[in-house]
């Protein structure tokens, strides 16, 4: 079977260069002043031609307005009445908030982060403050539930920042990543309130490094239209196997339907790492059924079925949140996970 991340491991190789540089050289006629719906439009027909560049292994050449540019402009307008996730709050996120409470985007931290899956690290790591889910077990609590923490960092010193971690497109040697690090990963809380933040981050910047979105992809539709050709990595959540568990401890609506949609979107897309963390007393509900589901409809994707949850924010008002996986338990699920064939890592 080939590798599950085999573009990736190509980019490290020096041979591909990212995706959103390849958005970047897909000239589009845009007018600010088109409508949204028409714009929708025109991203839908110049998608076609980014799919055409994904194989290319010549240097994207840089064009304006590109592809990138149109995706920014969509976004920038979609969150005058937000629905990037699907709690669709319809919020005019430029004079207030939704559920999520993200109006601009602040960054908790970001440093170099060793601890990711082994095929991802070093991985340069933004945290992103707030998110649009409500894990009563959340173990990213103090960024998730503080959207107003971090500090703001305006878009051309991210730019700058990420020029920094990598070669520059058209550089010698030209698609080499410079120095070890591998890919940014954009994380929170969850990074889909920032999606025009991080695009836009994208649109100004030429480094030549993997792009890992990773959250908890309760994203809308549209959302993932406007990642389609800037993500390499999806590095994905699939909390539960069930709506009820979802609703009942993350306050997530039609849950099943809108991260398994996801799921095969992303995998149409780029390369996928989905990580399953074990909860106390779900395994019958959320982890077999997860596990049922990768096997049945994404049986090439790298999975980690991990085990280190511990009791914390609101965990202690749910008893059977209070306790910790078995070793047992964990041993047993990834024994069935790889006989069902799962790749896991
Ligand atoms: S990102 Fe989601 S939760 Fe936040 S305002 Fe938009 S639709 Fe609402």
């Amino acid at each position: 079977m080939s590798s599950p991340l085999g573009r990736y491991e190509e980019m490290l190789h020096g041979s591909l260069p990212a995706r959103y540089l390849l958005a970047r050289s897909v000239k589009v006629e845009l007018q600010e002043d088109l409508p949204l719906p028409e714009r929708w439009k025109l991203h839908d027909r110049m998608m076609e031609h980014l799919r055409e560049a994904i194989g290319r292994r010549d240097a994207p050449r840089i064009v304006r307005p590109n592809l990138l540019d149109l995706k920014v402009s969509i976004a920038r307008d979609v969150i005058r009445e937000c629905s990037l996730c699907e709690h669709r709050c319809g919020t005019d996120r430029y004079h207030s908030h939704g559920r999520c409470g993200v109006t601009e985007s602040r960054i908790s931290s970001q440093f170099v982060h060793m601890g990711e899956e082994e095929s991802l690290v070093p991985s340069y790591t933004v945290f992103f403050s707030g998110c649009n889910l409500k894990c009563v077990f959340c173990q990213n609590y103090d960024i998730s539930t503080c959207p107003d923490a971090g500090r703001s960092i305006p878009i051309n010193e991210m730019a700058r920042q990420l020029s920094r971690l990598a070669s520059h497109i058209g550089a010698e040697p030209r698609f080499r990543a410079a120095g070890d690090i591998r890919n940014v990963n954009w994380v929170g809380g969850d990074p889909t309130p920032h999606l025009p933040y991080v695009l836009e981050v994208l649109s100004r910047s030429d480094a030549n490094i993997a792009q890992v979105w990773n959250s908890n992809m309760y994203l809308t539709e549209h959302a993932m239209s406007l990642l389609d050709g800037c993500v390499d990595i999806y590095l994905t959540d699939l909390k539960f196997g069930n709506d009820a568990c979802a609703l009942r401890l993350s306050g997530a609506p039609s849950y099943m339907r809108t991260v398994t949609r996801n799921h095969l979107m992303a995998s149409g897309q780029g390369e996928v790492i989905v990580r399953h963390l074990m909860l106390p007393g779900h395994l019958h509900c959320c982890t077999l059924p997860v596990v049922e589901w990768l096997a049945e409809n994404m049986p090439g994707a790298a999975v980690n079925i991990m085990a280190q949850y511990r009791p914390a924010h609101h965990a202690w008002m749910f008893p059977e949140l209070r306790d910790v996986v078995s070793l047992g338990e964990h041993r047993k699920v990834l024994e069935i996970a790889r006989r069902k064939g799962l790749a896991l890592i």
